[in-house]
């Protein structure tokens, strides 16, 4: 894995720079929030199903995201700078995420369909038998904190 903005490699860090989580090298996490700190030997930690109301609940990008932007940009005859600009990003940033080469945070891709008038993101609800796991799990603490009260 290499830094998604200079592309050095070495430690990477997942860190939110403008609205856009990115995996990067520790001089660029410098210009946004870092989340965690990625171990290149274990991928699997980073990426956790979450689990809410005992449902899976799963946020995806449609394909072709980078495509949709484009086409609703050039229907309301904005440049990539002038977009950029209303969104408050990066033209850079804007670039990347027409050519499907930067994902979105779930917060941004909100504001580009708000903006744009198109859908993005799909939240899909999984119920998998792993969820089903959990539902039990969860039920029975849920159920003693409700008798503790
Ligand atoms: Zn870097």
């Amino acid at each position: 894995m290499a830094c998604e903005l200079c592309g050095s490699r070495g430690q990477l860090f997942t860190s939110i720079i403008e609205g856009v989580k990115l995996n990067v090298c520790g001089n660029c996490s410098s210009h946004g929030k870092v989340i965690s700190q990625i171990s290149n030997y274990n991928k699997a930690n980073v990426i956790k199903p979450r689990n809410r109301d005992f449902v899976i609940n799963d946020i995806i990008l449609k394909q072709g995201y980078g495509e949709l932007i484009r086409i609703s940009r050039e229907k309301l005859s904005l440049k990539q700078d002038e977009l950029a600009a209303k969104l408050s990003i990066k033209e850079s940033l804007l670039k990347g995420l027409e050519n499907n080469r930067i994902e979105p945070s779930i917060e941004l891709a909100k504001r580009l369909e708000l903006f744009l008038g198109i859908k993005i993101i799909e939240e899909v609800k999984l119920n998998s038998s792993i969820g089903h796991v959990n539902k039990v799990s969860i039920f029975t603490i849920g159920d003693l904190i409700k008798k503790d009260k």
